[in-house]
């Protein structure tokens, strides 16, 4: 089993959720007392948070970097950046480290791929929605990636860093995260890409009528199949 590197912390809240997975799947994958061979380092997500507002995504590059390299020496053997926003910066880290970074865009592109669809819709923060990065990536397999119209993708970009970073889960937030999905479906989504990894504390497959990708769930997958199958 190759020994993972979770670079967490963005939030805990989801890192929390990735660990729970992880061994979960493990375990169900090898039974017995088997559990995931890994290693994590979280950050303080108010200092992420801050460079992310601040536009300063060098210097939120670096400081992952660092991280990555941590875990690297850590013995990590393969590394998992346990968030879709900070993908913005998975160059600079590919860059600063040794191990390869299981991209979180191309788990996502695979599985909507192997479900047959070819349009989707992004959920996720304003910076994942708004910017290339994520898109794009998903895009270059052949994908088409709508977003939501601004109001929506300020609503869902609300609810991830007023609550679901904090741990706050309102029924409230989602229904309004039920209907942003249901406007884009009726725009001409044919799934839905929960692409922020808290979201799926708060939807997921019952809330639409229609797939929906947990991308914190399919990187795991992806993840403990890469551990297992791997040199
Ligand atoms: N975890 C979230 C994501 O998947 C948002 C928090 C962050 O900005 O990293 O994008």
């Amino acid at each position: 089993m190759r020994r993972l590197g979770l670079l967490g912390g963005m939030s805990w809240e989801s890192s929390s959720l990735y660990y729970t997975l992880l061994n979960q799947e493990v375990r169900d994958r090898l039974g017995g007392m088997h559990s995931a061979r890994c290693v994590m380092a979280s950050v303080d997500f108010a200092e992420v948070e801050e460079l992310q507002r601040a536009g300063d995504w060098d210097r939120a590059g670096e400081l992952l970097a660092a991280e990555a390299r941590a875990l690297e020496a850590a013995g990590a053997e393969l590394l998992v950046l346990c968030t879709n926003t900070m993908h913005r910066v998975a160059p600079a880290i590919e860059q600063a480290c040794g191990i390869p970074l299981l991209h979180l865009g191309d788990v996502t592109a695979a599985a909507v791929l192997a479900a047959g669809l070819d349009t989707v819709t992004l959920l996720g923060t304003a910076f994942t929605m708004e910017q290339a990065f994520y898109r794009d990536r998903i895009a270059s397999q052949g994908l088409t990636v709508r977003v939501p119209e601004a109001d929506d993708r300020a609503t869902v970009h609300r609810v991830i860093y007023d609550e679901l970073v904090r741990g706050v889960v309102r029924e409230e937030s989602r229904r309004a995260v039920r209907d942003v999905m249901g406007r884009e479906l009726a725009a001409g989504a044919q799934g839905v890409v929960l692409g922020c990894t808290e979201l799926e504390l708060l939807v997921g497959a019952d809330d639409v009528p229609a797939p929906v990708f947990p991308t914190t769930r399919l990187h795991v997958l992806a993840a403990v199949e890469a551990s297992l199958s791997g040199p």
